[in-house]
């Protein structure tokens, strides 16, 4: 038979000698290569403790912003859901009632909005997709939990507090031209909300 390559070799079941049969050569040599590792540079971290070092544009847990006064962001337009390859988002839109312009931005808001973790793939199109920058992915891990219904996120882990300083800085993972953008007050994304003002983008954008 002609041999494909020359790496083929022939299994010989050759009888154990005596030291062999006893074991303890073969025990020993285990042993030093386990004493071995022992000394080398580890390759695991104590997690979570300790933490890998992540790419800056990491794409993590999901936040859905406030604005500026507070208000939740969230239109209930349901793009992001649309959008979503893994169909992990699901929302129930509701009316804003008088007196609730502090809570929510506008009229429409979500009563209920939900991410399933464990189908989310983290490839961030619903963050592309939602026109009133409402939820955004940001560089934290989505903790590991025990229960399939654990990883079913609801507001209540979703919505940033309503506190300044404990906002949830999405800075890091924003590039350069999407800062500018941010930056230009022209678009209305930009506009401070002001709820007596009916508010729009000028003219061309
Ligand atoms: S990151 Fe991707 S998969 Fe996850 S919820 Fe957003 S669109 Fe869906
Ligand atoms: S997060 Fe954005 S895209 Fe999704 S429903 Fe809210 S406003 Fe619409």
């Amino acid at each position: 038979m002609q041999s494909l390559t020359n790496r083929s070799k022939v299994v010989v079941k050759k009888e154990m000698s005596f030291a062999e049969k006893l074991y303890l050569p073969a025990v020993a040599k285990g042993m030093m290569i386990t004493m071995s590792h022992l000394f080398k540079k580890k390759v695991t971290i104590n997690y979570p403790e300790v933490e890998r070092p992540r790419a800056e544009v990491y794409r993590g847990q999901h936040v859905l912003k406030r604005d500026e006064n507070g208000a939740e962001r969230c239109t209930a337009c349901g793009l992001c859901a649309v959008a979503c390859p893994a169909e992990a988002i699901t929302m129930e839109a509701a009316e804003r009632k008088k007196g609730e312009e502090g809570l929510y931005r506008e009229e429409k808001y979500a009563a209920v909005y939900e991410i399933n973790m464990l189908r989310c793939i983290f490839c961030g199109l619903c963050e592309e997709a939602c026109p009133k920058e409402a939820i955004f992915l940001t560089d934290r891990i989505v903790p590991t939990e025990f229960e399939r219904d654990d990883f079913v996120y609801g507001k209540d882990k979703l919505v940033e507090p309503t506190k300044k300083d404990e906002r949830i800085n999405i800075g890091p993972r924003q590039t350069q031209t999407t800062i500018d953008f941010k930056k230009n007050p022209e678009y209305a994304h930009n506009l401070l909300w002001d709820p007596n003002k009916k508010i729009g983008p000028k003219k061309g954008h």
